[in-house]
């Protein structure tokens, strides 16, 4: 039983439906009506020592990845942030610890104005949910099922950079705090600004969480199209491709995770549109392909197939 199997036999069918929910289970974030101006985004996020990251992370480091996975949630569906509440498993009360995780995590929330708003704390080993909220006038949240045939496949930033530090990591090596991939591990910036500029401009959006494969591929999935990508055109870092080389680095793109870049659809009309839009970014999006017709995704690397990439991250 994978994740989404889970999901659809124990958490899909034999709960109250209401009118209110535009949109539930399933996406990156659930919408629900307000009212006549507005509909809330919500998701929610565990993230749990040792599966997620090292325990041994700076608590600040932990504070930013637990609230940074979700505003990128609410970034990949388009919504302003605005409120969250944690709930906080600990396996004691370390003040030192608790002090820069708080400050790690005011700061992020600082920089998108999101208000911590209640929560829980409770002893035991060390996980966390972060669960955020988030608004957008009404029919305006980017869905994964919006893509269509012939639409253009975007990414932003760069791919496989936090992948790289949490293997190195899992290894046992000790990376220096400024090495970029473990920066990217450890503080990864969510794209609110770019995904609430994409809301009018994207037809599908998710953000990469688990892998870039598996992602877009539930992005194509759930819009009942497939994909035609390329390799050799998912942007990498140089300081990804300088610690293992260019072919790693694309496997560990395709399929490493923790990305928190959002991948997107366009349709072809509208891409001078995203040239002018995007022009400023700090992660300029990159064209990886094309929606197509038939069902399934399929890389190709310089004009050859590429089998397809094993699954990256498995919930269960
Ligand atoms: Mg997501």
């Amino acid at each position: 039983v994978d994740e989404f199997e889970l999901i659809r036999r124990f958490f899909s069918t034999g709960y109250p439906q209401r009118t209110d929910v535009m949109l539930g289970v399933g996406d990156d974030g659930a919408i629900s009506r307000l009212g006549r101006d507005e509909e809330l985004v919500s998701c929610s996020d565990t993230l749990v020592a040792g599966t997620h990251f090292p325990p041994e992370l700076p608590a600040d480091a932990i504070a930013h990845r637990a609230l940074a996975t979700n505003l990128s949630d609410l970034a990949a569906m388009g919504a302003s942030p605005r409120w969250f509440l944690l709930a906080l498993a600990l396996p004691r009360i370390e003040p030192e610890w608790l002090e820069q995780f708080s400050a790690g995590l005011a700061r992020l929330a600082a920089r998108y104005q999101v208000a911590l708003i209640g929560g829980d704390t409770v002893r035991g080993p060390l996980s966390m949910t972060i669960t955020a909220l988030g608004s957008v006038p009404p029919g305006t949240a980017v869905r994964r099922s919006g893509a269509v045939d012939g639409d253009l496949i975007y990414v932003t930033g760069t791919c496989g950079d936090a992948a790289r530090a949490w293997q190195a990591m899992a290894g046992g090596a000790t990376l220096a705090a400024d090495d970029p991939c473990y920066r990217r591990f450890a503080y990864p910036e969510p794209r609110v600004q770019e995904g609430l500029a994409l809301r009018d401009l994207a037809s599908a959006m998710i953000d990469i969480s688990d892998g870039l494969h598996v992602d877009l591929e539930r992005l194509l999935t759930a819009s009942g199209v497939g994909g035609a990508a390329r390799a050799e055109d998912v942007p990498l870092s140089a300081a990804l491709v300088d610690q293992v080389g260019l072919a790693a680095a694309r496997e560990l793109a395709l399929t490493g995770g923790d990305d928190y870049e959002l991948c997107f659809s366009v349709a072809e009309s509208r891409t001078t549109d995203l040239a002018r839009l995007s022009a400023d970014w700090s992660c300029p999006p990159v064209c990886i392909g094309r929606v197509v017709s038939e069902p399934g995704l399929s890389w190709e690397l310089d004009g050859l197939g590429l089998a397809n990439p094993s699954s990256a991250f498995q919930h269960f």
